[in-house]
Formats: C-alpha cells, structure tokens, sequence
C-alpha cells in the first residue's frame, strides 16, 4: 500500500514536471560559428537531457572496455574454481569408494585447478597411497608439511609413511615436528605412545601413555631398562603401585629393593603380589637366597601365607616338601592342586616324582606311571602368551614381539577358543578353602 503510494506521488511529480517545463515560455538560442539553432526552452531541456544520457552510456562503454581483461580474467578464475571444486568431490567421492585410479584422476585435476592448496595436495596424496605409489604421496604430503597452515596434515601424513617403512627414528622426528606444529593432539599421542613402544622407549611411552595404556608393564620394562638405580628403583615402585597384580612390576621393585639391600622390604613386596597372583617368578626370587631345603620349605609356607589354598601355592609347597623329603606333604598339596583344577603336565609329572620318591625301591612304579600317562593328556604349563595373538614368549614383555601390542601378555596355558584370547589375565583358578 506505501509502495502504490509513492508511485502514485511520483508519477504526480513527473507529470507536474512535464507539465511545468512544458508551458515554460522563452526560446533558447545556440550559435556556433555562423550557425545558429533556436528551441524552444522545452524542447531544448529535452534535448539535454537525451545528451546527458548519450554521453554518460558513451563513458560506460569505453570503461567497459577498458575494463574487459580484468573482467574476463575473474569471470575464468571463478569458473576454474567452479571445477575445481567439482574435481575436489568427485575425487573425494573415488577415495570413499577405493577407486584408486578416479581418485588420482581427479585429485590431479584439482591441483591443476585450484592450485598446490592444502585440499588438493592432501587429496593427491591421499589418492597416491589408495594407488600404493608412496613416493608420489610423501611428496604430496611434503609440500603440505612447508605450508604453515597445513603443516600437521602434511606431517602426519610422512608419519604414516614411515611407520609403514618401520623407520622408527624417522617417525620419531616426525612426530616431534607434528607436535610442535599442533600441540596436545589426542591421535598424535596416541601414535607417538606406538612409536615409543616399537621403538621400546619405555619411559618415552611411560610419559605420553594415557589412563587406558598398560602403565603398570611400561613402567616396569622402563625400570628394567633403566640405568640408574635410584630411578630404576622409582619406575619400579611406579609398576608396583598401578599393577601389584603383574608378577614382572613386583618382581622389577623387589629386585631394585634387594639391590639396595633392603631385603626385607623386598620379600614383603614379593609376598603382597603372591597374595594378589601367584607366580612361579616370584617363588624363584623369594627362595633363591635360601639353600638348605627345610629352610626352603619354611620359606615357601611364608611366602603363601596370606593364600594358602591357591593351586599355584599348593604346587610351591609339593616342590618344596618334595625337595625338602617330606613326600607325603608333597603328595597331600600336589593332589589339593590338581583336585583344585590344576590339570597341567607340570602337576603330573610331580605326582610321578612323588610316588618315585614314595617307594625309592621301585614300589610305586604302577602309581608313577598312571601319573605319567595323565601328563600325555594334560593341558600344556602355561606361559607369556599374548591375548591378541595368541603367541607365546619365553620371557615377559611389555608388548606382544610378534604382534606389537603393549601389554598384551597374560601368565596363562594356550586359549583354546578365539574368544579365550581376549580374557583378563589369569594364573589358574583358586582351590576352595578345606
Ligand atoms: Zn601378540
């Protein structure tokens, strides 16, 4: 309704205007040399008018035309970005799908259109290791490692590369760079915790490890490696305190300990991790001082104390009352432990050296042999195994030599299912009270 208004107040305007300049009286006169021209005064208002118009299109032509150069150059640019663009999603679209060759194709076009920008050197780069061409891609990756802006994708890149070529020092170096580059970023400390593990920095994958990471095996694999006692000793504790359950934590302390001639502290340290998880490591340190088999006996009890009735105690205390020539002793805690669930060579083979020693004369050989022939059908002793792959280790380490993961091994027999793989670890299951 305003608009209709105005118009109607505009047209008014004109048409009073027109009206005005029409009943203006008076001629107006031009002379030009010996040429004159008369008009009468609206006729030559008109007239000026048009001419103003004329003039003014005049000068907005040559302008254009002047300008044209400029103007077709922008008009190319914004096309060229345009299909450029259009190259960008097509080559992302072939990266999604796997199609290596589209995806070179198109990335290719990208960075001939737009230019070496970040997008189009990454989608090179990314499409050249889709095509397995990795010099192609750490070239890529390297010009995006010299741009400022883009210098983490570029690094992160050449990080990848080397950790597919297993060059260790040369992702190490990378990865400084990259965090440099983008501080505190969660994918860069997840991969530079891998790279201290492959490279076996412990301590390195001890600092940048988060709450999920096995903290308990790099601390301990870091006090091993350590040189210096007085840190080997605090790693040690470290272990200890976050896992007193891993047998290799308690037993790096309890080394430290007796290194620094604090024995008692150390066979305390020994006795809290048999009372959490037995293990045959920690029977081994805690008796090796000891020689004289009773003594050895009494140390044994001693160490089981606070868990008696464990299968893997009651295989100490056999060995030992064995050793100690207390055979019945030996027979009453090697039957509790295979009455326990026990059911390992290493309890049948005992069994049979028990009833040997029961009847040195020959007596037992029947009893020996029926013990025997339970250790052919028995489950294997358990060992390191790793519960990733299943493989197995002589000794224990922080991570899994055959697969690379840390803190994968488990004290266990071998799984006998996929899914055995991924359980806890277990040191075999605990007899119940008498
Ligand atoms: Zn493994």
């Amino acid at each position: 309704m305003r608009r209709l208004l105005a118009i109607l107040v505009l047209a008014l305007l004109v048409l009073a205007g027109v009206w005005w300049l029409g009943n203006l009286p008076g001629v107006v006169v031009v002379r030009l040399g010996d040429i004159t021209a008369s008009a009468r005064v609206p006729v030559a208002a008109i007239g000026l008018v048009l001419l103003f118009l004329l003039l003014y299109a005049i000068v907005r032509l040559l302008l254009g035309l002047v300008r044209l150069p400029r103007t077709l150059r922008r008009w190319r640019g914004l096309r060229r970005r345009a299909l450029g663009d259009r190259a960008v999603t097509r080559a992302l679209v072939a990266l999604a799908a796997g199609e290596a060759g589209d995806a070179r194709h198109h990335a290719g076009r990208a960075l001939r259109l737009l230019g070496p920008v970040p997008q189009s050197l990454v989608l090179v780069a990314e499409a050249a290791r889709l095509a397995a061409l990795p010099g192609e891609a750490e070239s890529a990756y390297g010009r995006l490692a010299a741009d400022p802006e883009a210098a983490f994708l570029g690094l992160r890149g050449l990080i990848r590369s080397a950790i597919e070529r297993e060059d260790w020092a040369q992702a190490n170096a990378l990865a400084a760079r990259a965090e440099a580059a983008h501080p505190g970023a969660a994918w860069l400390r997840a991969e530079r915790v891998r790279l201290a593990v492959r490279s076996q920095d412990w301590s390195a994958a001890l600092a940048l490890a988060g709450p999920e990471a096995p903290r308990a095996a790099f601390a301990a694999a870091a006090a091993t490696a350590a040189t210096d006692p007085s840190e080997g000793l605090r790693l040690a504790r470290r272990a200890f305190e976050a896992d007193p359950a891993l047998a290799p934590a308690a037993l790096a302390y309890a080394q430290r300990l007796r290194e620094s001639g604090r024995e008692g502290r150390a066979l305390k340290v020994i006795r809290r991790a048999w009372s959490e998880s037995p293990h045959p490591d920690l029977a081994e340190f805690a008796l090796s001082t000891v020689v004289e088999p009773l003594a050895r006996m009494r140390a044994a009890q001693e160490l089981v104390a606070e868990n008696p009735t464990h299968v893997e105690s009651r295989f100490l205390l056999a060995r030992a009352a064995l050793a100690a020539g207390l055979t019945g002793e030996a027979r009453r805690h090697a039957e509790a432990a295979a009455a326990g669930g026990l059911d390992q060579r290493r309890v049948w083979m005992l069994l049979a050296e028990i009833a040997d020693a029961e009847a040195p004369e020959g007596g037992g050989v029947a009893a020996s042999l029926a013990a025997l022939r339970r250790a052919a059908t028995a489950e294997p002793d358990p060992a390191w195994r790793c519960g990733v792959c299943g493989a197995e280790h002589a000794s224990w380490h922080a991570a899994c030599t055959n697969c690379g993961e840390a803190g994968s091994l488990n004290w266990r027999g071998p799984a006998r299912s996929s899914a055995e793989l991924l359980a806890p670890r277990l040191s075999g299951p605990a007899v119940q009270p008498e």
